[in-house]
């Protein structure tokens, strides 16, 4: 019987179980084994017509089943069947025409460079002549960053337009606590300036846009994406093609990560292996999901060392592999990526040939500049305010929690019954569907999928919590802790 791994996002589907034994002489006949004993799991991974999701991809051993016989494709008993769905998160640079000298000092700073055959002298002026985008000065950016400007790439780029918040300190090392509050891109070059001061840093103060991108990317050899959310990915991955730059991409989710080379020749891109994103909500970010402070540095240095080796044109990149990471197992795989003929924007007859709105194509809304406490609310929904108000008065109405227990540990709202969302739609039978029913999470966003699934039950008065416990925090009780 052939096994079945299960990735991180799609575990609270499965029991928690990371892998799974059915029976199945086709990959499909197991899938369907796998959806049976899982229900829950069945929508996540079919459409309504049963055909798999193209935001998941399903690996046989090492190959993508797309080039094998799709789900036809017969299993063996020691055969391992990989689910791998996206998770939020180059040609070898031309040699310089005239290769910038090296100072003594810098002959002295980069020694254990120039020793190494591979990179001698002639590595070392290749760096200093590269240019390299980093989008995004989070988790992944951080580490980039610091490697990036120490091995002397000589002008790397930074985007990002936010500013350094507490939450950031436990993974983003470029950051320090006394940077709270400053942007990005300021704390992060002062640190790399102070790593180097031979490099130079140009700041691109901006949200990435469709506006934007080809503008900023085409004077940078190599762009490396360190970005947390799906339109970035597809507008990176979209300009990197229609500019032909190498796009080095790395995604993390709480133990596990991804990492490859796209638009890279004849190589993949990002939409050869996802052509479409995930439904909005589905694959938790690490703000909803978390991750492990450590994560983004072993991803990030993978990303910088592919970055490196494209500069130099030494090694093999990791061009059409995708190498995924999984830090409990302490273990790596790799899978084949090919390039899809059919890929809408690389393949023989791309449709999209110029970039597209990106927050429109992935169903979510642009990132909002205003705080929490100031988002409108709209008819469904109520604030904090008012839900204190509620409670004050000893209103009779049912409070719901669909947090996990872990969080709720963490903190809650006095009277709040819990229900994580994803036994949710199990439990909903066990309420009045007369009553009133308030529903909060962290941030609003699970617990407005909760109230859409009791509405769909036939629940006439529910109530989504705007800015969830977050907001709780902010507004009504600072004592209960933000996380
Ligand atoms: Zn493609």
């Amino acid at each position: 019987m052939p096994k079945i791994l299960i990735p991180t996002p799609l575990r609270q589907f499965t029991a928690k179980e990371n892998s799974v034994t059915v029976p199945g002489a086709t990959v499909g006949e197991a899938l369907d084994a796998l959806a049976a004993r899982y229900p829950d799991l069945r929508q996540q991974l079919f459409t309504p017509e049963g055909k798999v999701r193209s935001f998941v991809n399903v690996y046989l051993n090492d190959e993508d089943i797309r080039y094998l016989g799709k789900t036809a494709t017969p299993t063996a008993e020691a055969d391992t069947i990989s689910l791998v769905p996206s998770i939020a998160g180059g040609a070898a640079v031309a040699a310089p025409s005239e290769a910038p000298a090296l100072s003594n000092e810098e002959i002295l700073r980069y020694s254990r460079h120039l020793i190494i055959p591979e990179v001698g002298m002639e590595g070392q002026q290749k760096l200093k002549a590269a240019k390299v985008l980093l989008v995004g000065t989070g988790g992944l950016g951080a580490p980039l960053g610091l490697y990036l400007a120490a091995a002397g790439v000589g002008r790397i780029g930074l985007v990002d337009f936010d500013v350094v918040d507490f939450t950031n300190l436990q993974r983003q090392v470029i950051h320090s606590t006394k940077d709270v509050g400053r942007n990005k891109i300021d704390s992060a070059a002062e640190k790399m300036l102070a790593i180097n001061p031979h490099i130079s840093i140009s700041r691109h103060d901006v949200a990435l846009s469709s506006e934007n991108a080809l503008d900023i990317l085409k004077d940078y050899d190599i762009v490396v994406d360190g970005t947390d959310n799906f339109p970035t990915r597809y507008l990176v991955n979209d300009a990197c093609v229609l500019l032909g730059k190498p796009n080095v991409y790395g995604s993390i989710f709480r133990f596990e990560g991804q990492s490859t080379v796209f638009a890279h020749e004849d190589g993949p891109c990002y939409r050869c292996l996802y052509p479409e994103p995930p439904p909005p909500g589905l694959v938790p970010s690490c703000a909803e999901g978390g991750v492990l402070g450590i994560l983004p540095g072993t991803i990030g240095l993978i990303q910088a060392t592919e970055t490196v080796k494209l500069i130099l044109g030494i090694g093999e990149p990791l061009v059409g592999r995708l190498l995924l990471y999984d830090a409990l197992g302490m273990r790596f795989r790799e899978l084949k990526l090919r390039k899809n003929p059919e890929c809408p924007v690389c393949g023989a007859h791309p449709t999209i040939t110029r970039l597209i709105d990106y927050h429109q194509f992935c169903g979510v809304p642009r990132q909002q500049a205003a705080p929490a406490q100031e988002a409108k609310v709209n008819e469904g929904e109520i604030d904090v305010t008012e839900l204190k108000q509620k409670l004050d008065r000893g209103d009779k109405f049912v409070l719901l929690d669909v947090r996990e227990p872990h969080e709720y540990k963490i903190a809650k709202i006095p009277g709040a019954k819990l229900v994580p969302l994803s036994e949710f739609a199990s439990h909903v039978g066990e309420f009045d569907k007369n009553a009133e029913i308030v529903v909060h999470c962290k941030m609003g966003g699970r617990s407005a999928k909760a109230c859409a699934i009791m509405r769909q039950a036939g629940f006439a008065n529910v109530r989504n919590v705007v800015g969830g416990i977050t907001a709780w925090s902010e507004k009504v009780d600072p004592s209960v802790p933000k996380y």
